[in-house]
């Protein structure tokens, strides 16, 4: 076929050869199956579907109400929720969306501070939503918690509209519990409601596979995720919510009850266009695997994994931001570790094939652009099938990266390191070889 010539499919192979010759330690990303890129590939792109099912805009959906309801159905199973939204074309649209459902502009959110581990989209002054309602953020302590002390009196001083709880480099598990009982105490001062948001976009996957509690059992009303990350789903979003489920074309109050509607209303047409339903259908798909028990052992071996790898780091001399981790993520001083910044590190790790990202601490002075630290997490390894022997050889390889990087002085001074680096190199590629990755063909391995 005359496309098949599009120099984009030769670009297509070589980052099938990159993604299988490498391991991929990036804790936002995973692997999907092939059923999933067989869904995401299909003619469901061919269609608009603007509105929900049922209640379109436009003729012709009768398969794709039926495809989009499994996914909404499936979604509701997964993490026992009354209503779940999956058009959401982003983690990020999908938090727009309920700050925009519930908040008016001014309105202020308390959320994690993006130093302490939080999102760029909880109220990083570069984003849209910044410049629309008020973000107070709330920090972490010492030991890599979240200091509730500070987020109770933050909340009563600022009364927000809105809590969330929600990070990508934080390695504890909330207590939701705690937080609640906080917006319980601004509620009774106010006689206002609070609502109790969590975005889950990084553990998602471990609420769904039974190793992490589900805020929406602890008193949380609205819970924001990605699909590709620990769901190891399409690209996308999604929201689940506790209410009262009514008609998502018509009107209603601004109560809590309502929030599930208010939420519809917020994604279409309140903040999108037509949903991709090729997607759709891939969440879909990736739900109903999330719902077998396979995925129960995949989401507790992520956390062996990361414990494993978290101990073996730490005897090898590596410093961890919370002395170790109770979820798939690791965040570690590289620069206090071995006198190495974050991003040096991560080019030379790069060069044998282990992909991560250098990442600020909490407490950073390297800045943005040359942060301390470096972030690594489990999900797209355990995908593979690695397992605890090979997160010891993983530390292994980490610690030799960091002292020829500690050796060298500088990327500069890398050059100087060429065999020893290209050595690790064919060691990172014979393993990785031995665990395939799902839905790349053989033949392009
Ligand atoms: C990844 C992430 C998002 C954003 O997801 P995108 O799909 O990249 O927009 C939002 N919140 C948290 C906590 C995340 O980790």
């Amino acid at each position: 076929m005359a496309t098949q010539q599009d120099q984009v499919f030769e670009l297509i192979k070589q980052e099938q050869k990159r993604q299988s010759e490498g391991l991929e330690l990036i804790p936002s990303e995973n692997y999907v199956s092939e059923n999933v890129l067989k869904a995401m590939g299909s003619v469901l792109t061919n269609k608009y579907s603007e509105g929900y099912p049922g209640k379109r805009y436009y003729g012709g959906n009768e398969n794709v109400d039926k495809i989009e309801n499994l996914a909404i159905e499936r979604a509701k199973k997964l993490f026992h929720a009354d209503h779940a939204n999956v058009q959401p074309h982003s983690g990020a649209n999908a938090n727009e969306a309920v700050y925009f459902a519930w908040c008016k502009p001014g309105d202020t959110i308390l959320a994690m501070s993006l130093p302490a581990g939080g999102h760029l989209t909880h109220g990083s002054p570069v984003t849209r939503s910044a410049k629309i309602y008020n973000f107070v953020g709330y920090g972490v302590t010492e030991d890599g918690d979240i200091d509730y002390d500070d987020l109770e009196k933050l909340a009563l001083e600022h009364k927000p509209k809105l809590i969330l709880v929600g990070y990508s480099a934080f390695m504890k598990v909330p207590d939701f519990d705690r937080v609640k009982a906080v917006a319980d105490k601004l509620t009774a001062e106010t006689g206002e409601e609070v609502l109790l948001m969590a975005d889950m976009a990084h553990v998602a996957g471990l609420i769904a596979g039974g190793v992490h509690p589900n805020p929406l059992e602890h008193g949380f009303q609205v819970m924001t995720s990605t699909t590709h990350k620990t769901l190891r789903g399409p690209r996308g979003g999604i929201i689940v919510s506790m209410g009262k489920v009514g008609n998502p074309l018509k009107k209603c109050e601004r109560t809590l009850e309502n929030i599930p509607t208010l939420i519809d209303r917020a994604v279409f047409p309140g903040t999108q266009g037509g949903p991709l339903e090729h997607v759709i259908a891939a969440k879909a798909v990736a739900f109903e695997e999330d719902l077998q028990p396979e995925f129960h052992s995949y989401a507790a071996q992520i956390v062996k994994n990361a414990k494993v790898l978290a101990e073996e780091l730490q005897t090898l001399g590596f410093k961890l931001q919370g002395n170790g981790t109770e979820n798939h993520l690791l965040l570690v001083d590289i620069k206090d570790s071995f006198g190495i910044d974050g991003k040096f590190y991560e080019t030379a790790l790069d060069k044998v094939g282990l992909t991560l990202n250098a990442n600020a601490l909490p407490t950073d002075k390297g800045g943005a652009f040359r942060p301390s630290g470096v972030r690594l997490g489990t999900p797209a390894m355990t995908t593979r099938g690695l397992g605890e022997e090979e997160m010891k050889t993983l530390a292994k390889w980490m610690k030799r990266v960091a002292e020829a990087c500690a050796e060298a002085g500088d990327e500069a001074g890398l050059e100087t390191k060429n065999e020893e680096l290209g050595q690790i190199r064919e060691e990172v590629r014979a393993l990785a070889l031995r665990f395939p990755i799902p839905g790349i063909p053989a033949d392009a391995r």
